[in-house]
């Protein structure tokens, strides 16, 4: 079989991109592989094409909504017609039309949360899947960034589907996640297939600066001289917003905010608008980006800085899929530091709550319980999960039970703080930061990289354009300090 007239034939590309072919392969010989690839170079291709030259469906395990849509968007366009989405955004009568008709689709796309159910479960039961793929795998691991317990039962999914060839696709997972995903999944001999995370043509620089003024007017000097397009990422969906309110004020058009807590059809519209052209920068949290296609990103900025390595490479990689040189800042000050270590301590259960949970947990985990210990969903989901499974097989008294679920709790948090300190620790690096990088990632630097970083004497002037049109109104700076005061106090 000659895959590169199938990618010529199916796809329009002339060449693959580095990994994509020997992945294919791997798959097609029906080895269960992990496959790391840095963001943008083409992940999808890897179970499309494998999945056009074998006989039975293709079921993608993606975890976020917006993704998942996206993809099977995109798969349309390409005129893909038996691709479906299964996910709780499709009624409940489309949903039971759809299951009846699974068999006719090539395709199956669906959420991690949608595979629990047992309706679902048996229709895919009676087709022959022979490709099973997850997507965007680090989030599998015990350690990813939200907590999925429904992920941890996919090992149990691919047996009760016969074992179907598995790929899991990332491009962020150290060895210890590559050894969770697998062990999560069931797939112990699968083959590893480990491409560089490095993106040569990303220039690496942080500026220090002294604090929130200076880091405002720095941010201001940077989008002023670069025409972008570009993201500028903040951890508050406040600062987002304040942020491209007082860049506009400042007279720099074509700059919107985007977040989780806005309208989808907001979120769309704006994502739309920036992947036209029609904006030239988003402000955004975290939310903003996974399956964003946008090729030529010129720079990714971080108002904050994220609270792992594999965060920033996941951010800073929607920069510069075109190949084109492109630039991430990061912007910090030493008051930035605290904050990150109250948000991952806020994100799990505090003793109290682990405590309550449990005494009450014997009457029925009620939404009344989730109002009354104010827990977060992903604070619910833990506690669940664990309480649940610690008193699977055997019974144990609560003490016990406290006393284990801390542990848990503990070693997760003591896990975070180590990703949040390797991330600070790069940010104050006194030698090459893309050496720092890939050395976290066990890889050693490319010397044939057209630039480096500030560390290597780069300077981030090389990285300006022809400065756009401003319509500038300097009076916003007195109101915006006043702003940020209030905003920082509450
Ligand atoms: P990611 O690795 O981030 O999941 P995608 O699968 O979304 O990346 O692909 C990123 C872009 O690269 C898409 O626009 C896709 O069409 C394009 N692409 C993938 N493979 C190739 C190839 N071999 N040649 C040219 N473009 C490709």
């Amino acid at each position: 079989m000659n895959l590169q007239q199938e990618l010529k034939e199916r796809f329009g590309y002339s060449s693959f991109r580095e990994g994509q072919e020997e992945i294919i392969h791997s798959v097609l010989n029906k080895r269960d592989t992990v496959a790391m690839l840095p963001t943008g170079t083409g992940k999808s291709l890897c179970y499309q094409l494998p999945g056009y030259l074998m006989d039975g469906h293709v079921l993608i395990i993606s975890p976020l909504l917006s993704l998942m849509q996206d993809q099977v968007e995109q798969m349309k366009v390409m005129g893909e017609k038996r691709v479906i989405a299964l996910n709780s955004f499709l009624p409940y009568m489309e949903r039971r039309e759809a299951l009846e008709r699974l068999h006719l689709y090539k395709f199956i796309f669906i959420s991690p949360e949608m595979l629990m159910n047992r309706g679902v479960i048996s229709s895919l039961q009676s087709l022959d899947i022979s490709l099973y793929v997850i997507d965007e795998a680090h989030c599998i691991s015990q350690w990813g960034p939200d907590f999925r317990p429904d992920y941890l039962k996919l090992g149990e999914l691919k047996k009760m589907l016969h074992n179907p060839t598995t790929l899991a696709l990332t491009a962020t997972a150290t060895e210890e996640v590559r050894e969770d995903i697998k062990q999560v999944l069931q797939m112990e001999h699968a083959v590893e297939m480990v491409y560089s995370v490095d993106r040569g043509n990303i220039g690496l620089f942080v500026k220090r600066v002294s604090g929130p003024n200076e880091k405002l007017n720095t941010l201001l000097e940077c989008v002023r001289a670069w025409e972008g397009p570009g993201v500028v990422y903040f951890s508050s969906k406040r600062m987002a917003e304040d942020v491209a309110l007082w860049l506009s004020e400042n007279g720099v058009s074509g700059v919107a905010h985007y977040h989780g807590g806005m309208e989808q059809e907001d979120r769309i519209l704006i994502q739309q608008q920036f992947l036209s052209g029609k904006l030239r920068m988003i402000c955004a949290t975290s939310a903003f980006g996974m399956g964003v296609n946008k090729e030529n990103i010129r720079f990714v900025i971080h108002f904050h800085f994220p609270s792992s390595i594999e965060a920033f490479l996941q951010e800073i990689g929607r920069a510069g899929r075109d190949g084109e040189s492109s630039v991430s800042v990061v912007l910090y000050s030493e008051q930035d530091l605290s904050l990150p270590l109250q948000f991952i301590e806020s994100e799990l259960p505090q003793d109290d709550q682990i405590q309550r949970f449990i005494e009450e947990g014997s009457k029925g985990q009620s939404k009344e319980l989730i109002e009354q210990l104010q827990l977060t969903e992903v604070q619910y989901r833990f506690l669940l999960y664990y309480t649940e499974e610690l008193t699977r097989d055997m019974p144990i008294d609560q003490d016990r039970l406290l006393e284990k679920v801390k542990q848990i709790r503990n070693n997760r948090l003591q896990y975070k703080k180590e990703n949040l300190y390797a991330m600070i620790n790069w940010l104050q690096a006194v030698t090459c930061r893309r050496e720092k990088l890939l050395h976290y990632f066990n890889e050693k630097k490319n010397v044939d990289n057209p630039y480096c970083c500030d560390r290597c004497g780069d300077s981030l002037d090389d990285f300006k354009t022809e400065p756009f049109a401003l319509n500038i109104q300097e009076t916003g700076t007195a109101n915006w300090e006043k702003r940020l005061e209030n905003l920082l106090l509450g």
